[in-house]
This record gives C-alpha cells, sequence and structure tokens, in this order.
C-alpha cells in the first residue's frame, strides 16, 4: 500500500514540493480556463500553440516522474531518449484532442506527484542525469518541475503574468538564468537589478568596467531575463544607446536554454 502522505519529513523539501505543487495547481487553473477551441490559439512562446504548451508541459511530467522511479529503483530510466525524440512526442501531443490533451496533462501530474510522494528519504539523494547531461540528486526533480508548471502557465497567454509567481521561484529562476549566462560567458558587460521587497538584487557581470545596468521589479526583470517580454523593465548604458538611437531601450536578453 502506498502511502497517502510524503515519505520525506525533511522540511525544505517539503516546502519545495508545496511550491511545484502549488505551481501544478495554476497551471491546472489557467489550463481550465481555456475552452477546447482556445486551445488552438497561439502561446508566448514562438511557433507554439497552446496545445504544444500543454503537451509539452503532460511529457514533461513523465520524463521528470522517469527520473523519480529511477532514483527509487536504481534502474537508469533518462527522461527523454533524445531531443529529437522529446520535439517530436511534443508535436504529437498537440494534435491530440482537447480531452486527450487535458487528460494527458492531468494524470501525468498525478502520476509525478505520487512518485514523489512514495520516494523515501534516503532515495531522495540517489544520483540521476537529466537531458542537458547533468548529475544532479532527486531532489533537483522539485525545481525542474516548478519552474516548468510557473512559467508555463504564462506561456499560455489567458492572462497569467511573472507576478503571480512567487518571489522564492522568481528568485531562483533569475539566479538559474543569469548563471546559464555566466557559465557561457554571454554575460560580459550585462548586469541585472531587480527590486524585491524594499532590497535590490544584483546579478551578473558586475566587474565590468561600463556596464549595461537592465533593472525594474523582480518579475518584470525575470520576465525579460527569461526571453518573454521587455515591458516594464529599463536599461542604461552602451547595449541600451545601440539598441536605440535616442532613447534607451532595453536589449534582448541572451539566450539562457
Ligand atoms: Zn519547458
Amino acid at each position: 500500500m502506498a502511502a497517502r502522505h510524503d515519505q520525506t519529513t525533511d522540511p525544505e523539501l517539503l516546502q519545495a514540493l508545496l511550491q511545484a505543487r502549488r505551481g501544478t495547481a495554476f497551471f491546472a487553473r489557467k489550463l481550465n480556463e481555456l475552452s477546447d477551441a482556445e486551445l488552438d490559439g497561439a502561446s508566448l512562446l514562438p511557433g507554439w500553440s497552446r496545445r504544444h504548451v500543454t503537451a509539452h508541459v503532460g511529457y514533461n511530467a513523465r520524463a521528470i516522474a522517469r527520473l523519480v522511479e529511477w532514483a527509487a529503483t536504481g534502474v537508469e530510466t533518462p527522461m527523454y531518449a533524445s531531443t529529437a525524440v522529446r520535439d517530436h512526442e511534443i508535436d504529437f501531443g498537440a494534435t491530440l484532442s482537447p480531452i486527450a490533451l487535458r487528460s494527458l496533462f492531468d494524470h501525468s501530474a498525478v502520476h509525478l506527484n505520487v512518485e514523489w510522494r512514495d520516494l523515501p528519504e534516503d532515495a531522495w539523494h540517489h544520483k540521476v542525469r537529466t537531458i542537458q547531461g547533468r548529475e544532479v540528486p532527486a531532489t533537483e526533480t522539485i525545481w525542474m518541475r516548478t519552474r516548468e508548471v510557473w512559467m508555463h502557465a504564462v506561456d499560455l497567454d489567458n492572462g497569467a503574468t511573472f507576478a503571480d509567481i512567487p518571489v522564492p521561484v522568481l528568485q531562483r529562476l533569475l539566479r538559474d538564468i543569469t548563471g546559464a549566462w555566466k557559465a557561457r560567458g554571454t554575460d560580459a558587460g550585462l548586469v541585472v537589478k531587480a527590486a524585491c521587497q524594499e532590497q535590490e538584487l544584483t546579478f551578473g557581470d558586475t566587474a565590468g568596467a561600463s556596464p549595461t545596468v537592465v533593472s525594474g521589479p523582480l518579475p518584470a526583470v525575470v520576465a525579460w531575463a527569461a526571453g518573454r517580454r521587455s515591458a516594464g523593465v529599463s536599461a542604461v548604458g552602451p547595449a541600451a544607446e545601440a539598441a536605440g538611437a535616442h532613447q534607451s531601450r532595453v536589449p534582448a536578453a541572451p539566450p539562457w536554454i
């Protein structure tokens, strides 16, 4: 008999699981607000309809569940056979009937949640490998899912914004994104400042002599950094001047995925 409650008692993990579950519920709410016909509409992601986003979020839960199963059993089960297989799966999923698409999301989310719930305390530290080839403990699967559900709920483009995403999730997203830039060296001369609850968070190339500084409220800055939109952020410095002759414009953020 499977337990009805989480096997882990680690307060940090339980808090992280709560954030992932809230994000899943938020995505479900935004999805359920859409009529079947509206699923055909465009998402905020170039070339993807809302169907693609929904299929991707569903298959992503299955892929992450495979990592959790791997941690539980020690039997290697990768997220996807390859990125080509993943992309093909999304294209296929986008063609499903609305009812099948909705149940793909619902069932995959429930399945992942059961895998998390039943994962024994010690197995959370077992190593698994992501599609990018990173070796991570199973605990990382919670964050992998958290950022997907919150961000893609906004991508459904039916009213959710980055301001709906909890502050700790936004902060970690910005850390991840600016960290990815740094690892690739694409953040040269770029400083990012986010205003958050009376304080200012600073990321990026803070050692540069004359940086371009992009700033704004945390949700707006994360939306810009994630490549979604630049409303609500402003920029000063060389890249801003290059982007607009008289008026400072916001340069496009470097890619992060
Ligand atoms: Zn995604």
